[in-house]
């Protein structure tokens, strides 16, 4: 194996940059959050019970630090921000023949609780780079971006490690080289394909056969979904399944406008379903235009091959039957 390359090793010794939040900590994005994560501490949302509590006051939960400084859909973080990117590295060794990237994993600490008001920046810098390795996808270097977080007093909230493989596809996988050779027409863009691991094959499996598969606590029977190794309830390693009947209503729906991202149509609506069973999942309305699907419409699942060897669960509309 290779050293990491000494102009990749500059990265390291660079300055953090600074960038900021849009806006201060406030109720309506925390009570999103919570009601998005179904996070019932009061805490968060009700100023009474959060008085009462040993914050004294309203508190935004600690897992919401990053929302804090998204940066908008045009790309650009709050007024004062460094107009760099942070992983400006990543361009570089795009040049250097490693196009493709993927994201490894996301460590959080929280040191500090955030209160309405709070103004919330964040440094970022390149805090490892590793020797050029070999994995299954492909060869490449595994970086990773620490961000420090602070509220308006400079005092550390919290810190972020992001990190990244950054990499040239093994040959057999080109194809997942997203740019294609310059003589080759680009081939039309496909929809990601679903990771296929250990915790849910079975899911996807079913979807295969036709069947819409539910994650069961095989001690206490509560159901889950999206699939995960660990009972919520009772932290049971346990699972079986049980077949969905396929019915349910719509929860709740986005319709997506910007950014128009291929291969999907826009306006592109995106449904959460939730079955008569009682879990939830992501999925999108056939038959039906964005501007006629309401929350609480009873809707049943079809399966559909969207695409060449991608078969998906859609719903349509039961209102007629
Ligand atoms: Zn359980």
């Amino acid at each position: 194996m290779s050293q990491t390359p000494e102009h990749l090793a500059a990265y390291l010794t660079q300055e953090p940059r600074t960038y900021h939040g849009w806006d201060p900590v406030n109720e309506a994005m925390i009570r999103h959050w919570c009601d998005a994560m179904d996070d019932r501490n009061p805490v968060y949302t009700d100023p009474v019970a959060a008085a009462q509590s040993v914050h004294g006051g309203l508190v935004a939960p600690p897992t919401m630090l990053q929302a804090w400084i998204m940066r908008g859909y045009g790309g650009e973080w709050g007024p004062g921000s460094d107009r760099r990117e942070p992983f400006a590295m990543l361009e570089e060794l795009e040049k250097l023949g490693y196009p493709a990237v993927v994201a490894v994993n996301c460590e959080q600490e929280y040191h500090r609780y955030l209160r309405p008001g709070d103004r919330v920046y964040y440094r970022s810098r390149i805090e490892s780079i590793s020797e050029e390795k070999t994995t299954a996808l492909g060869v490449g270097f595994f970086i990773t971006e620490l961000g420090e977080y602070f509220n308006q007093d400079h005092e550390p909230i919290g810190t972020m490690r992001f990190r990244v493989f950054k990499y040239r596809a093994h040959p057999a996988q080109q194809s997942a080289d997203p740019r294609p050779a310059p003589s080759e027409k680009p081939a039309a863009p496909q929809r990601m394909r679903p990771v296929r691991n250990r915790d849910n094959t079975f899911f996807w499996e079913g979807v295969d056969r036709g069947e819409l598969l539910i994650q069961r606590c095989g001690v206490c029977q509560t159901l889950r979904h999206p699939p995960s190794p660990m009972c919520p309830h009772c932290q049971s390693l346990e699972h079986d399944t049980v077949k969905a009947s396929g019915r349910g209503v719509v929860h709740s729906f986005v319709v997506m406008h910007h950014p128009a991202i291929p291969p999907f149509d826009y306006p592109n609506p995106v449904i959460l379903v939730e079955l008569e069973e009682g879990t939830r999942l992501v999925s999108q309305m056939e038959g039906l235009p964005a501007g006629k699907i309401r929350i609480g419409m009873p809707v049943e699942v079809v399966f559909r091959e969207v695409e060449d060897g991608l078969q998906l669960p859609l719903f349509r509309s039961a209102e007629e039957a």
